[in-house]
Formats: structure tokens, C-alpha cells, sequence
């Protein structure tokens, strides 16, 4: 086990809570030393999205938050590895693409099914029994919790999908992740303004977490937003703009408030 907490919660007390499963950026050196020079930078990371939902906490958020990257394992995609698009150009549980179809590792240092094996048991799946807990405490506490999956990915990437993407991308799994009503109030609230363009179930439609843990029939209601990193970053350097972020997190705000009231109010 790494000395390297695998996570950082924060609980709050308000019915939502926030999964950020790519925004780590750690890689042990064991795993460092197989990389490319180019998947060191870990170009692929969803970077700053903890930092640029941290208003949340003062609404009462809770938040889950991991220390490695998604080349270590994908937090987001199931423990068997299952295609999340099927047919299209996608990443897998230990990558070894990277989002610009080059390789992630070295020649002949990719992983093998015992390595794969190792870090789901060190680093996914403790970051699974956390975000289960958290998830089972709110609901117990409010009857009803909002899962709101955190994600941000660069505006454009030919390998992945064609031309720019919409700035912000909603995924409720097709309708199946959460329920009609929140997917609704969500939606109105893009549509309230005119800064950045939006699109539900698009080319993004929610990942495995999304999918696997949105049971709106049981009480849990799962929402993905996936940001093009345009909105708040630059997208070659990786550095935090603060005056993009300035003008994106209002309405990111809006979005969670409105998630809340639905929960606190279903
Ligand atoms: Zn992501």
C-alpha cells in the first residue's frame, strides 16, 4: 500500500456530493519510470476541476477527491473493463492510450493483467467502497442524494471525437441515471443563458460511476458534466485561468444549487 493517501473526503451536510475521479495527478515511481516522457505530464488529467467546484463545500457539499492519475487506473470505468462506447475510440481501465492516441507507456512496459489486478485492489477499489459509504450516509440522512460526477476534458481531440466539443456536456446515462425532473431543472438552467454552449447526452453521455451508482428509483440521482477545459484553463500549459474560472463558476453555482433544492425537495 502507498504511504500516498489513496483520497481526500470532505463530508458535508447538504445532499450532494461530488466525485472528481480524474483530477489526481500522483504516479508512483514504480509505475513513472514505465511512462512515455509525454503521458508524464499527464496531459489527460481533469485538471483543477476540486479547485474550480470548491464553492460547493460553503453549500454544503461533500466531496471525494483522488491522489493518482488515471494512468494509474481509471476510477471511471468498471473493474471488468467494459467499453463505455462501444465502437468508438475510448481509454480502458489502465490506459495505455492517451487521449491524443499515443502511447502511455514504453515499449514492452505496458501492464499486465497482475498489474492491472494490483492497482484495482489498491486504488480503485478504495475509492469505490468511500464514494458507496458516502452515498449510503446522505441518502440515510436526507432519503434522497444527488451524485454529481465532476469532469473536465480538453475542447478538442481528433483521436476521441470530431471537431470542438460543446462547453459543457450533461450525461444522465440517456435519462436512465437520474430522473426526468432534475435532468429538466438542469437543463433549464443551461438554457437560461447564452455564455456557454451546452448539450445533453452528446458525445459524453456519463461514465461508469454515472451509470453504476445513478439509481434515481432508489434514491440516488447521478449526473455527469463534462467541461471543455477551455471554459477555465489553458489547454497546453494546464494553467488555472482565473478569469475564465471567474466567469464559468456562477453558473457552475447555479447548477449545484439546483441540485441540492431538487434533492432536499423530491
Ligand atoms: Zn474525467
Amino acid at each position: 500500500m502507498s504511504e500516498t493517501p489513496i483520497f481526500q473526503l470532505h463530508r458535508g451536510d447538504a445532499p450532494l456530493l461530488i466525485s472528481v475521479p480524474h483530477n489526481g495527478t500522483r504516479v508512483p515511481d514504480a509505475i513513472a519510470s514505465r511512462l512515455t516522457d509525454e503521458a508524464r505530464r499527464v496531459p489527460d488529467t481533469d485538471w483543477h476541476v476540486a479547485d474550480l467546484y470548491a464553492f460547493a463545500r460553503e453549500l454544503g457539499a461533500s466531496m471525494l477527491v483522488p491522489t493518482h492519475s488515471r494512468y494509474v487506473v481509471d476510477l471511471n470505468r468498471s473493474e471488468d473493463d467494459v467499453s463505455l462506447y462501444p465502437g468508438q475510440n475510448t481509454t480502458g481501465l489502465c490506459p495505455v492510450v492517451r487521449f491524443d492516441g499515443g502511447p502511455v507507456y514504453r515499449p514492452g512496459e505496458a501492464p499486465s493483467p497482475d498489474d492491472v489486478a494490483a492497482r484495482v485492489e489498491t486504488y480503485w477499489r478504495p475509492y469505490h467502497a468511500a464514494l458507496g459509504d458516502e452515498i449510503a450516509r446522505l441518502r440515510a440522512a436526507h432519503g434522497r442524494v444527488v451524485l454529481w460526477e465532476a469532469h473536465s476534458i480538453r475542447g478538442t481531440l481528433p483521436f476521441l471525437f470530431e471537431g470542438p466539443l460543446p462547453d459543457l456536456n450533461l450525461g444522465t446515462a440517456s435519462g436512465a441515471s437520474c430522473s426526468p425532473a432534475l435532468e429538466a431543472c438542469l437543463t433549464a438552467q443551461l438554457a437560461a443563458q447564452s455564455q456557454f454552449g451546452h448539450v445533453a447526452n452528446g458525445r459524453f453521455k456519463g461514465g461508469h460511476i454515472t451509470r453504476h451508482y445513478g439509481q434515481p428509483e432508489a434514491g440516488v440521482e447521478a449526473v455527469q458534466l463534462e467541461i471543455s477545459q477551455r471554459c477555465y484553463m489553458d489547454e497546453d500549459t494546464f494553467a488555472w485561468d482565473a478569469a475564465r474560472a471567474g466567469r464559468l463558476q456562477p453558473l457552475l453555482r447555479r447548477l449545484i444549487e439546483d441540485a441540492i433544492g431538487y434533492a432536499r425537495s423530491a
